[in-house]
C-alpha cells in the first residue's frame, strides 16, 4: 500500500493559526482512500534524513521563534531540504516557514537566515502589518484553481527575477501588497502566507500536493460536502 510519509519541521515552534490542521488534513485524505500515513517531526539540533519523508511541511511563526528556528534550520537542515527538494519531495511552506525558505528574512536590525531553496528574500519594511482574507489563482498542473485563506505577515517578501509565484492576488495583499502576486512555487516546493489552515479550506491542493509527493494520481472522494462548503465560504470571506 502506498503510505504518504510526513514530517513537520519545528512543530512547536513554528504552528500559529493552528497551522497543524494541515497535517490532519493530509491524514485524512490519506486515509479515506485507504493509502498509509506516517508523520513525522524534527525540531531544534535534530537530525533531518532527506530520504525518509515524501512531504515535508512548515508552519507559520512569531518572529522571536522564527529567530530560534531560522538559525538551527540554516546550520542543520539546510543540506538535508537541498537534497529532498532535488530528489522531487513536497516542501510546503506557510507564512513564517514561507519566509524562510528565502535567502534571508530582515527585521529589527537583524538579518535572519533562510535555507536558500527558493530565490527570495523578506524584509519587515515600516507599515502596517498585512492582514486579512486572501484569495489566490493557482495553477498545480491540473489548471488554475482557487486557493483561498487568511494572511497575516508584517514581512514584505520579493520573488527573485526567475522565481515563479504560487498564484496571482485576487483579493487580499499577497507577497508585498504591491505587485500582485502570492507565495512562490518551484517544481514540488511550494510557500504561501496562506492560513486557515491553509488544507482545510482547500482540499483540492492537499490532493494535489498528495498526488505530487506520491507520484500517483488519486481517485475523488465522493463525499466533500463539508469540505466544499468550507472552500466556499473562505473564498466569500475574500470577496471572490
Ligand atoms: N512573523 C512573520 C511576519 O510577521 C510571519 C507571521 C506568520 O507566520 N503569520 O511576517
Amino acid at each position: 500500500m502506498p503510505t504518504l510519509r510526513v514530517c513537520s519541521l519545528y512543530p512547536e515552534l513554528m504552528n500559529i493559526y493552528a497551522d497543524r490542521g494541515n497535517i490532519a488534513v493530509l491524514r485524512a485524505r490519506c486515509e479515506w482512500r485507504g493509502l498509509g500515513f506516517e508523520h513525522a517531526a524534527v525540531s531544534l539540533g535534530e537530525r533531518l534524513d532527506p530520504d525518509a519523508h515524501d512531504l515535508f511541511y512548515m508552519g507559520g511563526g512569531q518572529d522571536r521563534d522564527q529567530a530560534a528556528v531560522a538559525h538551527d534550520m540554516a546550520d542543520t537542515k539546510r543540506e538535508a531540504l537541498h537534497t529532498a527538494a532535488g530528489g522531487g519531495a513536497v516542501i510546503l511552506a506557510v507564512c513564517g516557514g514561507y519566509q524562510l525558505l528565502g535567502h534571508s528574512y530582515e527585521l529589527a536590525g537583524k538579518t535572519l537566515p533562510g535555507v536558500g531553496l527558493v530565490d527570495l528574500t523578506t524584509v519587515r519594511e515600516p507599515g502596517p502589518r498585512l492582514i486579512g482574507n486572501c484569495a489566490i489563482e493557482a495553477d498545480l498542473g491540473a489548471g488554475p484553481q482557487v486557493i483561498a485563506g487568511f494572511e497575516n505577515h508584517g514581512g514584505r517578501t520579493y520573488l527573485g527575477a526567475g522565481e515563479e509565484p504560487l498564484g496571482r492576488v485576487l483579493a487580499g495583499h499577497g507577497n508585498n501588497g504591491r505587485d500582485g502576486f502570492e507565495g512562490v512555487h518551484r517544481d514540488n516546493v511550494i510557500g504561501t502566507y496562506l492560513h486557515g489552515p491553509l488544507l482545510p479550506k482547500n482540499v483540492w491542493l492537499a490532493d494535489r500536493l498528495i498526488e505530487l509527493a506520491l507520484e500517483q494520481e488519486l481517485e475523488p472522494l465522493d463525499n466533500d460536502e463539508l469540505e466544499d462548503a468550507a472552500h466556499a465560504s473562505a473564498r466569500r470571506a475574500a470577496g471572490v
